[in-house]
């Protein structure tokens, strides 16, 4: 990603307390009959408020006793060992550590919902269950958005303090704002259909464009190298940029162009290459995830991107007062300082090849042209 999103702190990441207590204290030492009085206070009253709100029921929001599914994978723990709970107890926590899933930390090595399954088939399918639906439906119920705020409320908070305007995964698409009345949706970075207990961290949770969310990114899973037959589970483990780091990616964009008829330019005649030295596996995971390379050249192709960029210095060139190299030191100062802005950090990289390839002619306001 190109920059960071700044973490924010919020009520409802309480949920996440909850499940704390709830997998550390309640599942893995499930022994005697289940009872709600064993999960955390608030957590007990949200799912008592869950059951007594009749609206919620009569919208089919609240398909069984609320703790039902709890007490069923309560019930499955009780049949395992004390190796197998602490096996699990420590996946929750690897699972959790959002930045050392990101970063591939060999000591904490996360596990799928196939690991689980592969203890005890019924209670990895009922985890599964249990997880997705925390975020697809749970977090969403009236008992619950009274008690520690909604989603909506929390998208408030986090534009407040992630004002860019722009979406970090792409660089250039609008990510909606305090000012909109719809928001973006957030994404699990790493899938939540893959692993297990953080469904509802908001660690894992980050907004992102349309595009990128929901053409591109899908339910790929940033931190595995792409496996053909077991997809998202399968490859092996690769660092992925983390969404809420404090050192900058440090990506760099450098195009070169093999033709010089950009009326024509097609994404064949652009070599791009993006780096970061020391970041490799990072920036592999992005452009793949992401679709970037296809998307910037894409982008390098389009009328009113690539093409206009070129003919805004050449007829400026032609008919003001600055040379083209004068304007193109405009566009470069331009990158610098407000680098997501009308992309500006891949406008800089492809005029840089326009005129490596003298499509843009250095000199004189009169000898700039563009050939094709
Ligand atoms: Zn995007």
């Amino acid at each position: 990603m190109l920059f960071n999103y700044r973490y924010v702190n919020h009520s409802i990441e309480a949920f996440q307390i909850y499940m704390d207590h709830l997998v550390k204290e309640v599942w893995c030492k499930a022994t005697a009959e289940f009872s709600v009085d064993l999960l955390h206070p608030e957590l007990r009253e949200i799912v008592l408020g869950i059951y007594n709100t009749e609206e919620e029921k009569r919208r089919g929001k609240v398909k069984d006793l609320p703790y039902g599914p709890i007490k069923k994978i309560y019930d499955r723990f009780k049949d395992l060992d004390a190796a197998q709970r602490q096996q699990i107890s420590n996946w929750y926590d690897y699972n959790n550590d959002i930045e050392a899933l990101c970063a591939c930390d060999p000591l904490k090595p996360p596990a799928t919902y196939a690991d689980i399954r592969a203890i005890d088939d019924n209670l990895g399918e009922g985890l599964k269950d249990f997880c997705v639906s925390l975020f697809t439906d749970v977090i969403h119920l009236k008992a619950v958005k009274s008690r520690i705020g909604g989603i909506d409320e929390h998208y408030g908070a986090f534009v407040i303090e992630n004002k860019e305007g722009k979406c970090p995964y792409c660089g250039y698409s609008d990510i909606k704002g305090a000012h909109h009345t719809r928001r973006e949706a957030y994404d699990h970075f790493p899938p939540k259909g893959t692993y297990p207990f953080n469904s509802v961290n908001f660690r894992n949770l980050a907004p992102m464009c349309q595009e990128c969310n929901s053409a591109y990114k899908l339910a790929k899973n940033p931190t595995r190298h792409v496996d053909p037959i077991r997809r998202n589970t399968g490859g092996t483990r690769r660092r992925a940029f983390y969404s809420y780091a404090t050192v900058a990616s440090g990506i760099t964009v450098t195009v070169t162009l093999k033709t010089k008829d950009v009326t024509n330019l097609l994404p064949n005649d652009i070599d791009l290459q993006l780096t970061a030295p020391g970041r490799e596996e990072e920036v592999e995971a992005w452009k793949d995830v992401f679709g970037i390379e296809e998307r910037y050249k894409a982008k390098f192709c389009a009328k009113n991107d690539g093409k206009a960029w070129l003919e805004q210095i050449v007829e400026e060139a032609a008919n003001g007062d600055l040379t083209s190299d004068q304007l193109f030191a405009q566009v470069c100062r331009a990158a610098e300082r407000y680098p997501y802005d009308s992309a500006n950090f891949l406008k800089k990289p492809f005029l840089a090849a326009c005129k490596a390839a003298k499509i843009i002619r250095t000199g004189q306001a009169d000898s700039v042209c563009v050939e094709d």
